[in-house]
């Protein structure tokens, strides 16, 4: 908010400087669509944000769940939000087990919730609030407090004693893992960075990297790159976990002439290069200088 005031500061903001302020968070993707969003509401909805669900729906990165939330939420109007809490609380009421991934279980939700809201403005706002509150802190997954609960008169899942049968969750996937080589190349210039161009984190800054297959070796991929000549300081292994995928990543530090990247000082790492996290934990090698 102080970097970028204003909903054209945010529009016009160079990408580095976007993503520099956003490192450490994840989820570039919500960054980027934050920007396009911005570029939006300057050049279709003439700088000010859309006030309707219908238009907040049209921005890049808003979902159901994002546009009632600032529907009800910073404007007052019946409609709501279905975030997982909600979720939680309506199945059991209802003891419904349509899996949550379902989207016409979250449409039927959607509606079935907005025609009870309240008709006055200013308590939309509370009405999803509380809904979000009722099953963080009463309605909880393992132990929810039934005895307090507001609605256990209504309660199907109370009355019956099956409220951690609901909600239905889908089948979880188990993470892929990858074996992943960063490579800290120290060359007389600086370390080298360079564009993702696939994969995950794709288009993000990183310490070059390649995932690898069983027999590949540090030198196999660096001299794929044109690098014979280097002299190896230090490997580190840590772990660095993605929604959907593991990595277990050996960070390599390595001095070298020549490097076909550009490379950087620390300082202008740390002050003005976006990293993702998953590389920034490669900087505790350097900086070790073990
Ligand atoms: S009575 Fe229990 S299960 Fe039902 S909504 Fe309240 S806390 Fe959840």
């Amino acid at each position: 908010m102080n970097a970028l005031p204003t909903v054209e500061d945010l529009a016009y903001c160079e990408e580095e400087k976007l993503l520099k302020l956003w490192e450490g968070l994840g989820y570039y993707s919500r960054a980027r669509n934050l920007q396009k969003a911005a570029k939006q509401i300057v050049h279709e909805f003439d700088g000010v944000f859309p006030q309707t669900k219908e238009e907040l729906l049209k921005l890049a990165g808003v979902g159901s769940y994002t546009a009632g939330a600032i529907s009800s939420i910073a404007y007052g109007l019946p409609v709501a939000a279905v975030d997982g809490n909600v979720f939680r609380v309506a199945s059991r009421l209802e003891e419904n087990a349509t899996p949550i991934s379902d989207v016409k279980y979250r449409r039927y939700l959607e509606e079935t919730l907005s025609a009870v809201y309240p008709t006055d403005k200013k308590d939309c706002s509370d009405f999803t609030q509380s809904l979000f509150e009722l099953g963080a802190l009463v309605c909880k997954p393992r132990n929810p407090d039934c005895a307090l609960c507001p609605l256990n008169t209504m309660c199907r899942a109370y009355k019956n004693g099956t409220q951690t049968r609901f909600p239905v969750l889908p089948q979880k996937q188990a993470k892929r893992e990858e074996k992943v080589l960063v490579f800290l190349i120290e060359t007389p210039q600086g370390f080298c960075i360079r564009r993702r161009e696939e994969g995950v984190l794709k288009g993000m800054n990183e310490f070059p990297s390649a995932v690898i297959l069983d027999g590949e070796t540090p030198e196999n991929i660096l001299n794929e790159w044109g690098m014979y000549e280097f002299t190896e300081v230090k490997r580190k292994n840590y772990v660095h976990i993605f929604t959907h995928i593991r990595w277990n990543i050996t960070c390599v530090w390595v001095r070298a002439e020549y490097a076909p990247f550009d490379a950087y000082s620390l300082d202008e790492i740390e002050e003005s290069i976006s990293l993702p996290t998953a590389f920034k934990h490669c900087l505790g090698t350097i900086n070790e200088r073990i």
